[in-house]
């Protein structure tokens, strides 16, 4: 109450105004429906509103499909059935005093330190999702003329991000296989390259980027920034993580948006060199990260046991789901990750569609560069995609997609 009656200033009748408003000359007791009439004529007639930034009023609006999803939910490559029980039980203790309280990140940082194992907990910074940790690093360093160097397809934020700056981005296509475009890449770095950006495993082709090649990366361009983004780690294996300080441009992500399923819970993390991680430190904000996502963090890191559970699951649903697929003729991509991505063809819209009639949802990737046709389905347990794979050939049927007639190789 003190604070409410505290930011408001020259209350005339009863009424307060802000402060803003006072200095701007308006009456302190002047009613919102005569606001118009208070302008001065100039602001009255004028047709300005505050414009944003050019680059701000050139964005694409990006608006991922997150209605209506009361279905088995395989389009957002989120774990597809529970966090760890332990999770759980922490978020039903949490007291009114966690919540009345500003959130305190560096105890947790320094758990999850002592968890990757990097040299100091100054390494590790928590973010609100991995596509914070996108955001933060961009503002941090991309600046006017520089160049956001990253192969395609790939994830759609790294652009996103990248369009609100005054950056250039430098997109390399995969060839048809969607393979990891790694010469093309190393010969795009030039003078101004600041950032490269690399999911590792990619989405949507879940291709993958050896440690030889992305260490020739950083070595080609010591002046930018690596960025492995490893989203997708616990279903490929294989990190870059124990490379931090040692190659000295690295810049590692983590999301427990996929494996741990906590994506509602908005929790990622970059983990960097010390002299790099300070300055994206000050862009980051200190209470991105909730009480709540704090608090569980610790017991979701702790029960390895139910993530090794949970990935043993996706891991083993792939190969049949792969199976699945390659018996009803549907072309698909090799994939590290927790989804597929395969070839429709022109019915993609349908197939969307029939999937989802089906009681499946899928994600369309035709917008996505050399990806026309193409949709990604994500990876559950085995019990989903057993009934993934009924909606499947139901589905293929449905749409004449056979062996001989379909969009298969
Ligand atoms: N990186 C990649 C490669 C992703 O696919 C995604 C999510 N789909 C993210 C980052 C975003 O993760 P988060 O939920 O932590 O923001």
């Amino acid at each position: 109450m003190a604070e409410q009656v505290s930011n408001k200033v020259a209350s005339t009748a009863g009424r307060a105004v802000s402060p803003g408003l006072v200095g701007q000359g308006f009456s302190p007791d002047i009613k919102p429906s005569e606001l118009a009439g208070a302008l001065a004529p100039e602001a009255r007639s004028a047709p300005k509103q505050p414009t944003p930034r050019a680059r701000v009023q050139a964005m694409k609006e990006y608006h991922p499909p997150l209605g209506s999803r009361d279905a088995m939910r395989l389009d957002f490559n989120e774990n597809t059935f529970a966090c760890s029980p332990k999770v759980r039980e922490v978020l039903a203790s949490i007291s009114t005093g966690d919540l009345t309280r500003y959130p305190e990140r560096e105890p947790v940082e320094a758990i999850v330190a002592a968890h990757l194992g990097p040299d100091a907990a100054e390494q590790v910074a928590l973010t609100n999702g991995v596509d914070e940790a996108i955001h933060v690093l961009f503002e941090t360093f991309l600046e006017a003329g520089d160049e956001l160097l990253l192969p395609v397809p790939t994830y759609t934020m790294y652009e996103v991000y990248a369009s609100a700056t005054d950056v250039r981005v430098v997109a390399v296509q995969a060839d048809d296989d969607l393979q990891f475009p790694f010469e093309r890449l190393l010969a795009a770095i030039t003078p101004r390259t600041k950032i490269i950006a690399i999911a590792n495993p990619n989405s949507p082709s879940g291709s993958v980027a050896t440690r030889a090649q992305l260490v020739e990366l950083a070595g080609k361009a010591p002046h930018a920034v690596l960025l492995v983004d490893e989203a997708y780690f616990h279903f490929h294996g294989e990190t870059v993580i124990d490379l931090i300080g040692i190659v000295p441009n690295l810049i590692v992500a983590r999301t427990f948006s996929k494996a741990y399923g906590l994506a509602g819970l908005r929790l990622g993390l970059l983990l960097g060199p010390v002299d790099l991680m300070r300055w994206v430190r000050r862009v980051l904000s200190p209470y991105s990260v909730n009480s709540l996502a704090l608090a569980c963090l610790p017991p979701a890191i702790d029960d390895s046991g139910y993530l090794n559970w949970y990935v043993s699951e996706v891991l083993a649903a792939r190969g049949e789901f792969e199976a699945a697929l390659d018996a009803a003729g549907v072309r698909r991509w090799p994939s590290r990750a927790n989804f597929v991505l395969v070839d429709i063809g022109p019915q993609h819209a349908e197939f969307v569609h029939l999937m989802r009639a089906a009681g499946v949802l899928v994600r369309d990737r035709s917008g996505d560069p050399g990806c026309d046709g193409r949709v990604r389905i994500t990876i559950g347990t085995r019990e989903q995609m057993a009934q993934a794979i009924l909606a499947l050939n139901q589905t293929v049927a449905a749409l004449g997609l056979t062996k001989a007639k379909g969009k298969t190789k």
